[in-house]
C-alpha cells in the first residue's frame, strides 16, 4: 500500500488522518468539496476539490493516481439538522458512499475504512456498548451511517470490497505539532464550546440538562483523542491489507466523563473560570454512551494513548493559537 485516497480529508478528523499518513510516508490524495472542510488543514497531500457524488470526477481521481485504499470521512454530521432535513443526510452520506464504492469497484480497489458513529446504536441497551449490541439510531444522521454499513456488507459479498466501519464516540483534541485542529461552523461539540467560553467568545457554556440518571446529573460521554482515532484508521487499513475480515469496530477510550467533569477539567487545564449555566435537555441525547474498545484492541492491535487532560490541553493549544479557526 502506497497511495491512499482520503475523502473528506480537509475536515476535522480527516485532516488529522492525512497528517498521520504523510508522517508515515504514504502518498495521499484528498478529495473534498470543502463544504465544511478547510483547504488550509490539508498538509503534505494532493488536494482535489470536488464532490464524491460526482462520478466523472471520482473516475478521474482514480485514473490519475494508483489508489491502493480508501478512507472515507466525507459526510454531513449535524444530528439536529438531520432531523429537520433527513433527505440532505441520505442525499450526501448515502449517495456519497455509493458513488465511492462504485468508483472502487470500477477501478478494482478493494479496501475501505469508513467513518461510522456511536449514533448507530441509538439508546444503548447496556454499557459499555459492544459492536454486537442492538443498533437502532434515533436520528437520520445515525440511520444514514447504519444504512451505509449495510451497503458495505453487501458490496463486500458481491464485489470483494473489504471494509472497516469505525464507530467513533466523541472525537476531540488537535495535532499541536502540525498546527491543525477543530473548526466547525456552527460548532456544536462540547469541548470546543467549553474552550471558546474560556477564550471569552461566549459568556457561558450551557449544560444541557442536570437531571439525567448519572452521579452528577449530566450526560456521560466517551471522549477520544483525534490522533488516537487516526492511528486506528491506519491499523484498520493495514488489517484489511493483510486480508482481515470486514466489520464494525468501536473507537472510544472505554472511559466516560460527565459534562460537569469536562468543564472542571477544562478549568484546570486552562486556568480560566469558564462560567456554566444549566439549560434544558437537548432532544435525543442518551444519558450515557461508553464504548467497549475490546474488539479494536484485540483485532486491530489499537491502544488509545491519550487521556482527557491531554485531549483538552491539545484542543486548548489549537483554540488559543487559532481563535477564529482557519479564518485567522
Ligand atoms: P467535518 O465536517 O469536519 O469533515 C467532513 C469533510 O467531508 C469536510 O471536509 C467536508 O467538506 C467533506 N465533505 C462532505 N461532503 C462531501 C462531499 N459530498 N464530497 C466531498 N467532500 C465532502 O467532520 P468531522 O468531524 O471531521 O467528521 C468526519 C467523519 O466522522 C464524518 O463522516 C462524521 O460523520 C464522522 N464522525 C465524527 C464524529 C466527531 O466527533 N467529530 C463522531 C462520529 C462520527
Ligand atoms: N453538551 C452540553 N452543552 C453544549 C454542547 C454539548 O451540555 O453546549 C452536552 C451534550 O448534551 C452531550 C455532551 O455534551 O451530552 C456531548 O455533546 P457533543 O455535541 O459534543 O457530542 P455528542 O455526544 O452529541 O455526539
Amino acid at each position: 500500500m502506497k497511495t491512499i485516497l482520503v475523502a473528506g480529508g480537509a475536515g476535522y478528523i480527516g485532516s488529522h488522518m492525512v497528517a498521520l499518513l504523510v508522517e508515515k510516508g504514504y502518498d495521499v490524495v484528498v478529495v473534498d468539496n470543502l463544504c465544511t472542510g478547510h483547504w488550509q488543514a490539508v498538509r503534505g497531500a494532493k488536494l482535489r476539490v470536488g464532490d464524491v457524488r460526482d462520478a466523472a470526477f471520482l473516475d478521474r481521481v482514480f485514473t490519475d493516481d494508483p489508489i491502493d485504499g480508501v478512507i472515507n470521512f466525507a459526510a454531513y454530521s449535524l444530528v439536529g439538522e438531520s432531523v429537520t432535513d433527513p433527505l440532505k443526510y441520505y442525499g450526501n452520506n448515502l449517495a456519497g458512499a455509493q458513488s465511492m464504492l462504485t468508483a472502487m469497484k470500477n477501478h478494482k480497489v478493494n479496501k475501505i475504512v469508513f467513518s461510522s458513529t456511536a449514533a448507530t446504536y441509538g439508546e444503548p441497551e447496556k454499557q459499555p456498548i459492544e459492536e454486537t449490541d442492538r443498533t437502532d439510531p434515533t436520528n437520520p444522521y445515525g440511520a444514514s451511517k447504519l444504512a451505509i454499513e449495510g451497503m458495505l456488507k453487501w458490496c463486500d459479498r458481491a464485489y470483494g470490497i473489504r471494509y472497516a466501519a469505525l464507530r467513533y464516540f466523541n472525537a476531540a483534541g488537535s495535532n499541536t505539532a502540525v498546527g491543525i485542529g477543530e473548526d466547525h461552523s456552527p460548532e456544536t461539540h462540547l469541548i470546543p464550546l467549553v474552550l471558546k467560553t474560556a477564550l471569552g467568545q461566549q459568556a457561558h457554556i450551557g449544560i444541557f440538562g442536570d437531571d439525567y440518571p448519572t452521579a452528577d446529573g449530566t450526560c456521560i460521554r466517551d471522549y477520544i483523542h483525534v490522533r488516537d482515532l487516526a492511528e486506528a484508521h491506519l491499523l484498520a487499513l493495514e488489517y484489511l491489507d493483510r486480508g482481515g475480515e470486514s466489520g464494525p469496530f468501536n473507537l472510544g477510550s472505554g472511559d466516560g466523563f460527565s459534562v460537569k467533569e469536562i468543564i472542571d477539567t477544562a478549568r484546570k487545564v486552562t486556568g480560566k473560570p469558564i462560567p456554566a449555566k444549566v439549560e434544558p435537555r437537548r432532544a435525543g441525547d442518551p444519558s450515557i454512551l461508553i464504548a467497549s474498545n475490546q474488539k479494536a484492541r484485540q483485532v486491530l492491535g489499537w491502544v488509545p494513548h491519550r487521556g482527557l487532560e491531554e485531549i483538552i490541553s491539545d484542543a486548548w493549544t489549537w483554540h488559543q493559537s487559532h481563535p477564529q479557526g482557519y479564518g485567522k
